[in-house]
């Protein structure tokens, strides 16, 4: 139940381009690789995420792209 609750907010930061660990803009993260218009950005409390430049979409990282 405690994960229906955290999931809408972590969409919604996400959806804004926020961190969903700490909410900071994931522009000022770390960028790393840049491969198939998909950028990884690492924030500073060291989560990874996925910038899909293309769909302009923020996501976290799967596992295998870790
Ligand atoms: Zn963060």
């Amino acid at each position: 139940m405690f994960k229906n609750v955290i999931a809408p907010v972590q969409a919604w930061l996400l959806s804004r381009g926020q961190c969903v660990g700490c909410g900071m803009p994931l522009k000022h993260g770390k960028k790393k690789s840049s491969e198939n218009g998909k950028e990884k950005i690492i924030c500073k409390c060291g989560r990874i995420f996925i910038h899909d430049k293309k769909a302009k979409k923020y996501r976290r990282a799967l596992f295998e792209e870790v």
